[in-house]
């Protein structure tokens, strides 16, 4: 399947809501009024968008129509090309690996997707032809050592672990001295899904990240915080607190394909000025995609 595809299908309920209500109000006023710019508005919004950007493709709609009248009431173009601007703009793409191993480091709340997410990691790095390793550090909880084992298993990738209760920074030294026995391109640190308000929790992330830095200089090479893209804009504050206890590189979204607020994924990069590195767009394995602004863009506004 085409990347576009898997974009499209990821992002159906989102774009199913979000062209019917443009459909309507487009097909309703074949002018443009300002009671169409409301609704259009309150579309956008509820799409979650964001105020921002809700105001920025207002604004060039206006403007299209001013300039090239019913010609310009082509809302699905300009909120296409509006909304992959303004994603372009940051540094999406994960770039190459640098020489050696490539430490990514996965945190955010329980329930995120942060275990199935490093295992689809993996299979995304084995299919570009690199090794991966997964360091299992939510030493907390078994379920969550066993689930990640079950994921090795089923992407063929060694899983690294500690005893139950174990010092999760001395899982992660183990696991990079491991990934570097076995020459291995990527390593994905799984971690507990520790609640944001808890600070002992974030202090216990702080030692991890601080102690991959000493075991390997530059890495981690990604802090990536996983973030649901049904919890909409709570997703804002997690974030924030996390930025705070250890310097996030990137976020992963989640779950966009059972959310009709799919738009979240420009508000909160716009919000945090920290760039969408991958999308969860279902459940398998190679559901989980590089972002692309522009795939993104035109899946969410497509006529
Ligand atoms: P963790 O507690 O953060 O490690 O979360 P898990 O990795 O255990 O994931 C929680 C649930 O979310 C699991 O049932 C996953 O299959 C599901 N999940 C993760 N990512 C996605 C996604 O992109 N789409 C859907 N539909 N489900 C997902």
């Amino acid at each position: 399947m085409g990347l576009i595809q898997k974009f499209r299908e990821g992002l159906h309920k989102t774009h199913a809501r979000l062209a019917h209500e443009i459909k309507r109000i487009v097909t309703a006023s074949p002018k443009l009024t300002a009671r169409s710019l409301e609704e259009l508005e309150a579309s956008l919004i509820a799409a979650d968008l964001g105020p921002a950007m809700t105001e920025r493709i207002l604004a060039a709609v206006k403007k299209s129509y001013e300039t090239q009248g019913r010609a310009g009431w082509d809302v699905f173009a300009v909120a296409r090309a509006e909304v992959e601007k303004s994603l372009g703009a940051a540094r999406l793409q994960p770039g190459p690996p640098p020489e050696g191993l490539n430490i990514i480091l996965l945190v955010g709340v329980n329930g995120t997707g942060k275990t199935t997410t490093a295992a689809k990691l993996a299979h995304w790095a084995q299919g570009r032809g690199h090794t991966a390793a997964l360091a299992a550090c939510d030493t907390f909880r078994a379920a969550a050592v066993e689930q990640l084992k079950l994921w090795g298993e089923r992407v063929k990738t060694p899983v690294i672990c500690g005893a139950p209760g174990a010092d999760p920074a001395a899982v992660a030294h183990d696991a990079v001295a491991a990934a570097q026995a076995r020459r291995a391109d990527y390593l994905f640190i799984d971690t507990a899904g520790r609640q944001h308000t808890r600070h002992n929790l974030m202090q216990e992330l702080q030692k991890v990240h601080r102690t991959l830095r000493k075991k390997l200089p530059g890495a981690p090479h990604e802090t990536l915080l996983v973030l649901d893209a049904s919890t909409g804009m709570n997703a804002l504050a997690q974030a924030r607190e996390f930025n705070k206890a250890v310097p996030l590189t990137g976020l992963v979204i989640t779950k966009l394909d059972g959310t009709s607020k799919g738009g979240m994924v420009v508000a909160i990069q716009q919000e945090l000025g920290l760039p969408v590195k991958f999308i969860g767009l279902g459940e398998k394995l190679e559901d989980l995609q590089p972002f692309d602004a522009s795939q993104f863009a035109q899946a969410l506004f497509e006529e």
